[in-house]
């Protein structure tokens, strides 16, 4: 799932009054109705296979492929923050219409008497290559493990990998630079508490901390860093030591490797 980013929460502050005045004005005597044509819609349909295409051949040489193609869905989602999820029992990808984590690219206006307020294609084309990361996760899971949901476990120690994976998914075709350095990573559980107590920086840390941690592993490894990551996410210790995961899923791979190796010598 795709939440956004702390800098959303604060443009949704500055868009419930805009949204309330288009309401008065175009919904007068409560007969506010939110359009579903706007240009999210249009851009979704018409060009998700083209990123899933781009996704490949931005990954070529890693082994990942994409099983398939998602379904697409459309919400209109105030109270939650997220741009877009996946629910993978579907393979469904839904994207909110009303909340985009590229604020630039929202285009706010009303059609045929109806209000809209879209991402336009940069914001849209972020979020869709980012569940598109989901997606492959689900689809290699269920592939693999026969259990929807990509990456295992609960918590914490899941969604940075999964979260990872997927904003690994959303650069590759964005080419957006992480700005995560290996300092910005908690140091004490203390400093997770808090984190996670007040908020600030959780995000940034599942999201980027995340892609940071996946990244090494994906690049060289390709879709066998998956593989394993997606059954082996963050153990309890390694949440404060990332690099210990990273070594763990390397010495998994390279173990595995030797011994396919060794096995096709038989
Ligand atoms: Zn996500």
């Amino acid at each position: 799932m795709k939440n956004d980013k702390n800098i959303l929460k604060e443009t949704l502050k500055e868009f419930v009054p805009i949204l309330t005045f288009f309401s008065l004005i175009l919904g007068f005597g409560g007969l506010i109705e939110f359009s579903a044509n706007g240009l999210t819609k249009k851009y979704a349909k018409g060009n998700l296979q083209d990123i899933m295409f781009e996704q490949e051949i931005s990954l070529f040489g890693s082994g990942i492929k994409h099983f398939g193609v998602p379904s697409l869905d459309f919400e209109y989602n105030i109270k939650d923050m997220r741009a877009g999820c996946y629910e993978p029992q579907e393979d469904k990808i839904v994207l909110n219409l009303l909340l985009s984590k590229n604020t630039p690219g929202w285009d706010i206006g009303s059609d045929e008497g109806k209000l809209y307020a879209d991402l336009q294609d940069d914001g849209a084309r972020g979020v869709i290559a980012h569940e598109l990361g989901h997606y492959y996760c689900d689809k290699l899971s269920e592939k693999i493990f026969h259990q929807d949901g990509g990456v295992f476990g609960t918590g914490l120690n899941r969604r940075i990998i999964s979260e990872g994976i997927a904003e690994y998914f959303e650069h590759s075709v964005t080419g957006k630079p992480n700005k995560f350095k290996e300092s910005d990573w908690p140091k004490s559980r203390k400093q997770l508490n808090r984190m996670y107590k007040l908020g600030i920086g959780k995000n940034n840390f599942i999201y980027n901390g995340g892609h940071m941690v996946v990244k090494p592993l994906i690049d060289k490894y390709g879709k066998k860093a998956i593989e394993y990551m997606i059954y082996e996410p963050l153990r309890d210790n390694e949440l404060l030591n990332y690099k210990a995961y990273q070594q763990r899923i390397e010495k998994m791979i390279n173990s595995s490797i030797k011994e396919n190796r060794a096995r096709s010598k038989i």
